[in-house]
């Protein structure tokens, strides 16, 4: 989960080394239940082994450091959130993590997928994707992306400005299409992990707002062009959210609007999209709802809902990202030196410095997003002691476990395996202090496959004119 924002050694918090939230393990070696991926396990001696590997032997094959998506729990969390929401349409949102691969398995997981830029779009068309299985999102999407998205047959476009109207009725009316369209709708309401507040402030970049009847006007606006295919509204209320309060007031809102539409024109909207934002566990503070849990209460909340405004169920979709890419994702990292800071009355924090840092995982520096980790090449009876695990970069906040217990003879040479760790973060990786972005490979059944291959100096360097 997220907390209160506390980036960098600036504001470190002397007075409490640890965080209420973080128990003392009894033994730091223990894989905690619903943190890792599905194959994750310690394996004989006590390595961790992921995909049916011990680490060290991933390491060998694919270099330090390096984000292994254990193939069998990401395909078994994409079944999963299609069978608890069968009836739905569920679109994997491609942000949290895309590659060709990824593509390939979401389509044969029996998913739809979500794009919002051109190298997205691109990717999954390069990897095969069904054009009509895709829906397209962005707030200022390029001529050549929507010439792409049109001209190529992509499912749904979900429309986010009075711009984007004009633009794609230009597009379409060229290219003779007339697209699938769902108009991305404010809803006023916003979930941050395990709160969420509903008002009528909307100051975002997103959307059409409700409550200032935009969102009216432009639904009026398509269902009135001839280039224009009016399927439905699209609202997406945040993220890493755990319960479904956030959903009802915006199924609520979503929905009256539906209804008022109707009055207005006399036609039904036939789709409703809430979005993704499905939390995962990064620690053992978090507790996400499983998918069949939150199936049955989106399904009730919908069901209540349109009952009170007198509408037929629209057919609806979701759109998890982070729920079905992060925990498969297991980031290994290797310790490359170990110092012991004096925070004042007798208390220590340990900073454990691995080889990667906020050029592969930015979420702890812009979120303040909490992780967990463990030492995975070995276990041992070493008592556990509060540290911090940093990067290379140079940035006091360039942390990527700000707070976690583990063994005290931690050395040199030591593997960090951090869970949850296939969403946001190699997508959202760069390349700061010319730091070459780290590989990303599938294991399964003991077997390493390449997903990304491990960026080198080189590929950087081709970038720069200056240099030979
Ligand atoms: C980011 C995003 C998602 C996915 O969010 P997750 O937290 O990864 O589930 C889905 N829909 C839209 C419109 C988004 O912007």
């Amino acid at each position: 989960m997220t907390h209160m924002h506390v980036a960098g050694s600036i504001h470190a918090d002397a007075s409490s080394a640890a965080p209420v939230w973080l128990e003392k393990p009894v033994d730091a070696n223990v894989l905690v239940d619903g943190l890792w991926s599905g194959t994750a396990v310690r394996g004989q001696g006590g390595e961790m082994h992921v995909g049916g590997l011990p680490v060290s032997e991933i390491m060998a094959q694919a270099g330090s450091p390096v984000y292994a998506i254990d193939e069998i729990d990401f395909r078994g969390r994409a079944l999963t959130w299609a069978q608890a929401f069968s009836g739905w349409k569920v679109y994997y949102a491609g942000k949290s993590f895309l590659s060709g691969t990824i593509a390939r398995w979401v389509s044969e997981e029996g998913l739809n997928l979500d794009v919002c830029s051109l190298g997205e779009l691109t990717v999954a068309l390069r990897a095969g994707f069904d054009p009509a299985r895709i829906g397209l999102h962005g707030n200022n999407k390029s001529e050549e992306l929507l010439r792409l998205a049109l001209s190529t047959g992509v499912g749904r476009i979900i429309i986010d400005s009075s711009d984007e109207i004009t633009r794609l009725e230009r597009i379409g009316a060229e290219l003779g299409v007339r697209p699938p369209v769902l108009i991305r709708v404010t809803t006023g309401v916003e979930a941050h992990t395990h709160e969420y507040i509903a008002t009528a402030h909307e100051d975002q970049k997103f959307g059409f707002s409700i409550a200032g009847g935009q969102a009216l006007v432009a639904l009026v606006r398509c269902q009135g062009s001839p280039h224009l295919d009016l399927v439905g509204l699209h609202s997406h209320i945040g993220s890493q959210i755990f319960d479904t309060n956030g959903f009802e007031v915006a199924a609520r809102r979503t929905l009256r609007l539906m209804s008022q539409f109707k009055e207005a024109t006399g036609v039904t909207l036939p789709e409703l999209d809430l979005g993704g934002g499905f939390g995962i566990a990064y620690t053992i503070d978090d507790s996400p709802a499983t998918p069949a849990d939150l199936a049955r209460g989106l399904s009730d909340i919908i069901e209540h809902e349109c009952r009170a405004f007198g509408l037929d169920k629209p057919l609806l979709s979701l759109e998890p990202g982070r729920a079905i890419s992060g925990p498969p994702g297991t980031a290994l990292y290797t310790v490359g030196t170990i110092k012991d800071v004096e925070l004042g009355g007798g208390q220590s924090r340990r900073y454990i410095s691995v080889d990667g840092g906020m050029s592969d995982n930015i979420r702890p520096a812009l979120y303040a997003a909490e992780y967990s980790a463990v030492v995975a090449n070995r276990v041992t009876t070493a008592p556990p002691t509060l540290s911090r695990v940093v990067g290379l970069h140079c940035e006091g906040g360039d942390i990527l476990v700000r707070d976690v217990f583990l063994p005290s003879d931690i050395a040199i040479g030591d593997v960090i395996a951090v869970p949850a760790a296939g969403a946001y973060s190699r997508s959202m990786a760069s390349n700061y202090n010319h730091t070459p972005r780290p590989a990303v490979v599938g294991v399964r059944d003991g077997k390493v496959s390449v997903i990304l291959r491990r960026e080198t100096l080189d590929d950087l360097l081709a970038l720069d004119a200056g240099l030979d």
